[in-house]
């Protein structure tokens, strides 16, 4: 998008060996996305070849590649580059960055280092003393064969129940160990036809028309969950049926169905994850991890179960935002000072004391539905807007102001309140201490017309030398 608005002097730094970000590292069986793909694209890179409604990791994984060559950033990308600390130079006006190759200079800096990229391990009693494979969901050992194995799996969230359901045909015994359940809806996933493949490269518009259909949905489940809670009973409705379906075991309907309202942890879609539970090299069980043991789990009734292998399902650490990356603003302030109580930042993007800095998936712009891809282009659209303005300017240095970001994050703590993520569950929305550095408590549509334009008086620009007289 900077490339496209005539920004061409872009360096994009990248951890990993290749781009991708998830979609690169979370490679376990089953990995696929839970939004349905023709929103989960990039509005000017449009994919009328998705082979299905939700495509699979490697399928996502090739179009974002693909994207980067057709549009020709392929070239600026600059992978196995993890940079370190970020550093404001007042009086030059120049982010300077330490990577690990070496020192970059920028007039602006954009972090784009998602929500969900560090893997949550939890501190289990005795998880080192396990004697077998243990790894994450996002670091998945491909080495590791779960053939005739008996798997222990933790955590029952959007990761596991596409895992789980993936190599359960597969192992001998696969255990999961659930803390509290989710609710889940009927994820309707299905191939897409040639025919429809041909029929969305000839006429755009049915695409286009498919994928506001989408969107259009995806608003109303977020009204739900938000501004409009009456919606809710249908989503329930819904959900319960899905259980009630597919489970005849009052025992195991008992387990897997939440107490807690629906949306309130994220919504899971599935199709395949209640008949899973159902086999009979399943069990679910429930019982408090009391210890890891070498050769298996034991929980708080006593009971050891034996297993060879070991996936931690568990998450990511989504309230770390930018770390570990160090960034140092004005007045020698570090971005882990300024959100030591809860990261906020200004429509998820600019935090005082930061110039010509721009925070990309930041604090506050993530939604219970509707896709990440939709958010990002509005945030860049965001970022444009700031670095066209600099340039109207003639300016060097923008900064939003304390009083705009306060008001902002007055009005956004008002309306989390009310939302659904509030309701009193454990999501990983919601911190220990009640505070939401993670959603998004309006509308999608609110947040592409906020993050349109500049709002007058929202930023400060610096001048850095008088603009030459118009011609
Ligand atoms: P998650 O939703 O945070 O789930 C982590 C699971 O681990 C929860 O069931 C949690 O239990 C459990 N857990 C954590 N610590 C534990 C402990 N000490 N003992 C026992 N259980 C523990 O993580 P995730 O499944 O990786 O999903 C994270 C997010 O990534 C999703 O919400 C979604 O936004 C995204 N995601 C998307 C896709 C996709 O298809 N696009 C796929 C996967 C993930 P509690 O619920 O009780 O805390």
């Amino acid at each position: 998008m900077l490339k496209r608005a005539g920004y061409d002097n872009v360096t994009v730094f990248e951890k990993g060996e290749r781009i991708g970000g998830v979609w690169f590292h979370n490679t376990y069986p089953g990995a696929a996305c839970d939004v349905p793909s023709n929103l989960y694209e990039l509005s000017f890179a449009p994919n009328p070849r998705w082979s299905r409604r939700f495509a699979p990791q490697p399928e996502i994984q090739a179009y974002i590649e693909d994207v980067a060559s057709r549009e020709g950033v392929a070239d600026r990308i600059r992978t196995s580059t993890e940079v370190e600390r970020a550093t404001w130079d007042e009086a030059r006006a120049k982010w300077v960055l330490q990577t690990s190759a070496g020192e970059h200079e920028a007039d602006v800096l954009v972090t784009a280092c998602g929500q969900l990229s560090v893997p949550s391990v939890p501190p289990l009693p005795g998880l080192e003393s396990f004697e077998g494979p243990a790894f994450h969901t996002a670091e998945w050992r491909h080495d590791v064969s779960v053939e005739g194995k008996r798997v222990a799996v933790i955590g029952t969230g959007c990761s596991a129940i596409q895992t789980v359901p993936s190599i359960q045909p597969l192992v001998e015994q696969v255990d999961v160990y659930q803390r509290s359940p989710g609710w889940t809806l009927p994820k309707m996933d299905f191939e897409y036809r040639e025919r429809t493949k041909r029929l969305f490269e000839r006429f755009p518009a049915l695409r286009r028309a498919d994928r506001a259909a989408t969107f259009a949905f995806l608003e109303m489940a977020t009204a739900a969950m938000t501004s409009r809670q009456w919606l809710m009973p249908l989503f329930r409705a819904i959900a319960r049926h899905q259980i009630n379906g597919a489970i005849k075991d009052p025992e195991l309907r008992r387990k897997v169905t939440p107490t807690d309202e629906v949306g309130c942890k994220r919504l899971m879609l599935t199709d395949d994850w209640y008949p899973t539970l159902t086999e009979p090299n399943v069990e679910l069980v429930t019982d408090r991890i009391e210890a890891i043991t070498p050769s298996g789990i034991r929980t708080a009734d006593g009971r050891e179960r034996p297993a060879d292998i070991l996936i931690l399902a568990t998450g990511f650490k989504s309230h770390a935002f930018v770390a570990p990356m160090e960034v140092e603003g004005a007045d020698g302030r570090t971005l882990a000072e300024a959100w030591q109580d809860v990261a906020r930042a200004y429509l998820g993007l600019s935090v005082p004391g930061f110039p010509n800095m721009f925070v990309l998936y930041g604090p506050n712009t993530n939604g219970g539905a509707v896709s990440i891809i939709h958010q990002l282009e509005s945030g860049i659209g965001h970022v444009v807007a700031a670095v066209r303005e600099l340039d109207r300017q003639h300016a060097d240095r923008i900064e939003v102001t304390r009083d705009t970001a306060d008001e902002f994050d007055r009005e956004l703590r008002a309306a989390l309140a009310g939302t659904v993520w509030h309701a009193g569950c454990t999501n990983w929305y919601v911190d220990e201490n009640g505070n939401d550095p993670s959603q998004w408590p309006w509308q999608w549509t609110a947040y592409r017309r906020r993050t349109a334009t500049l709002e007058p008086g929202a930023y400060r620009l610096t001048a850095r030398e008088p603009a030459p007289a118009a011609s």
